[in-house]
């Protein structure tokens, strides 16, 4: 008999609601108290999961109790010294990999959506028994989670144990009649379980996972820190995301995203590039910040905001391992790679907001700036993934040219697993700075401090070129061109608004009005819809090549929508900034000997 069991089912699918029972043998004397999550790990966001839990009774025996509500995600119960039982519904129709979600076709759920704590008995075994939903659609329902079995066959209903309650939310569940295939990666039983309509090339899928998990696995050393790993995979139209776990990862997709038969051999698609990209970075995660973490998060205060000013070092460093684990694996080519470098400098460059937010500030206030952005983000904040991995550029290449490219940020990684990882030791502030002077014998307080909490640009160039690499800077060939590519001739300079826009109500619907561009000169403004270009109707596919029309400094009348009042500005076009990143490789033995280190490959 354990202390703490859930069980969980679904009496009708269809409404969304999961019937849950928690069974706690010993409750606080007191008056237990029970809690349910605010925010899930690693994902920095206030998400009350609590507001959908809409009914909730406790019953001793035959003995109703009485619950107070304490705040908005906890309860006290009336006290007894018999078992307290607690019965609640939840409801749960949110498709992300974030909550949980539930209807004929399968049912999905994070702990933190549907696990009450007891509080003070977090550290005992939770059992969580499973219970096939009564529902013929259910019936052909398996179950995949990497919470270990205490009777449950392997992918079968039954009964579930995690250590402590920690663990028990970190090992979401799919129940469905999915697609299950399965490999091994250095030893380890690895499932790729896919729900959701799919005509996948499940061989191709699982050859190419089991290359970057291997690569991984082998880059920390083995053994891997998981004895079994689950990617679970919903797959939709349309969506994108991934959140990381410390023996599984939730990923959601586009059906297209996965390779298809007529999917090229050697390098994928763009589309399963993507994909493979996103699997490789939530793998990275099962090191880097599940059990390599800030020491904020030891242990996760679930209640409230928890800041760290170092998730450029655990999404951005896991952002800079994601493609270089796929060129590693051999899944890419070294020229693939430096193409997706280029379209990540690209992505930097355009964010004028890196001279407004510190990369450590933009750590720090994920949970109000990064995760809540509006339309002037852009303008504001910087992204501490994408800043994140090019300071991990950065620091590589640092340690490389400092070193005679004996030690690299791959040494930083694999000490910070050994010091920190496997002993559980939270990484503070100057952790990594040191371990990178450690290994290198430099003092390096200015260069970590001019990439982290300066808004200096990066010395992208400067280190790139050191090494040999090319960095070529040109304006945008169109608002489509992502960079990574040397781009056309250089001819006359393209003039530009200034501005990003999409499709919307009739016209161009600016999304972004840029600091410094020409439509913010002009007091233009996000959420304008224009509808013409010097009298002539424009839309959003049109609105580029309206523009093309004119030479940059002209000046040009143009029309749009706000609050449904028609507005006119005279628009002074600038000129197409230098945005755009290519990185090129010359004919030089030692920058090929370079790229074999950096990325084991030949270039
Ligand atoms: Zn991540």
């Amino acid at each position: 008999m354990h202390d703490i069991q859930y069980s969980l089912t679904s009496r009708q699918p269809g409404t969304h609601i999961f019937n849950v029972s928690l069974t706690i043998a010993k409750p606080d004397p007191s008056g237990q108290i029970l809690s349910l999550p605010n925010w899930i790990p690693g994902s920095y966001m206030i998400r009350d999961f609590s507001r959908n839990i809409i009914s909730l009774q406790a019953r001793s025996g035959d003995r109703k109790l009485a619950v107070q509500k304490l705040d908005k995600s906890s309860w006290r119960c009336e006290p007894t010294s018999g078992p307290l039982v607690l019965d609640y519904e939840v409801y749960a129709w949110d498709l992300s990999v974030r909550a949980a979600h539930l209807d004929e076709t399968h049912g999905y759920f994070n702990g933190t959506s549907v696990f009450l704590c007891a509080q003070g008995q977090e550290g005992k075994p939770h059992v969580v028994e499973l219970v096939r939903p009564a529902h013929p659609a259910a019936l052909a329902w398996r179950v995949a989670t990497a919470l270990p079995e205490l009777d449950a066959a392997r992918y079968g209903f039954g009964r579930y144990i995690a250590a402590d309650y920690d663990e028990l939310i970190d090992h979401p569940v799919e129940m469905a009649d999915f697609t299950l295939a399965s490999f091994e990666a250095c030893g380890v039983p690895h499932d790729v379980v896919i729900t959701g309509r799919h005509r996948a090339d499940m061989k191709r899928l699982v050859a190419d996972l089991k290359c970057v998990c291997e690569t991984q696995i082998r880059f920390f050393g083995e053994p891997a820190p998981f004895d079994r790993y689950i990617f679970q995979i919903m797959v939709v139209g349309n969506g994108y995301g991934g959140l990381e776990h410390r023996a599984s990862t939730s990923l959601l997709c586009s059906r297209d995203d996965l390779p298809g038969s007529g999917e090229p051999q050697g390098n994928p698609g763009e589309r399963y590039k993507t994909f493979l990209g996103l699997a490789s970075h939530e793998y990275f995660h099962s090191w880097n910040v599940k059990r390599i973490k800030p020491a904020e998060f030891l242990p996760y205060d679930l209640r409230s905001e928890s800041h760290t000013t170092l998730l450029w070092a655990f999404e951005g460093f896991t952002s800079y391992y994601d493609d270089l684990m796929l060129v590693r694996a051999g899944l890419i080519s070294v020229n693939a790679y430096l193409e997706l470098l280029g379209q990540q400098i690209t992505r930097h460059l355009r964010t004028p907001g890196r001279f407004r937010q510190s990369v450590a500030d933009s750590s720090f206030d994920a949970w109000t700036k990064y995760y809540k952005q509006d339309e002037n983000s852009p303008n504001r904040i910087v992204s501490y993934y994408i800043k994140g991995s090019l300071v991990a550029l950065c620091l590589d290449l640092k340690l490389r040219q400092l070193s005679d490219d004996r030690v690299s940020l791959d040494d930083v990684m694999r000490l910070l697993w050994e010091r920190f990882g496997k002993v559980q030791k939270g990484v503070a502030e100057d952790d990594i700075r040191l371990l990178a002077e450690e290994l290198s014998g430099a003092d390096l307080r200015d260069f970590f401090a001019l990439m982290l909490n300066s808004t200096e640009e990066l010395p992208l160039q400067q280190l790139l070129e050191a090494q040999g690499l090319r960095y070529v800077l040109r304006p945008a060939d169109s608002q489509s061109d992502t960079g990574g590519k040397p781009g056309q001739e250089p001819r006359a300079p393209r003039a530009v608004l200034g501005a990003k826009w999409i499709a919307g109500d009739g016209g161009a619907s600016l999304q972004f009005v840029f600091d410094g561009g020409a439509a913010q000169a002009a007091g233009m403004s996000a959420g304008d819809i224009v509808v013409a270009v010097d009298g002539l109707r424009a839309n959003a596919t049109n609105l580029e090549k309206l523009l093309a029309a004119f030479a940059v400094g002209e000046a040009v009348e143009i029309h749009a929508f706000r609050r449904d009042e028609l507005m006119r500005f005279r628009v002074l076009l600038g000129a197409a900034p230098a945005d755009t990143c290519a990185l090129l490789v010359p004919e030089d033995e030692a920058v090929k000997r370079l790229l074999e280190r950096w990325t084991g490959n030949k270039a």
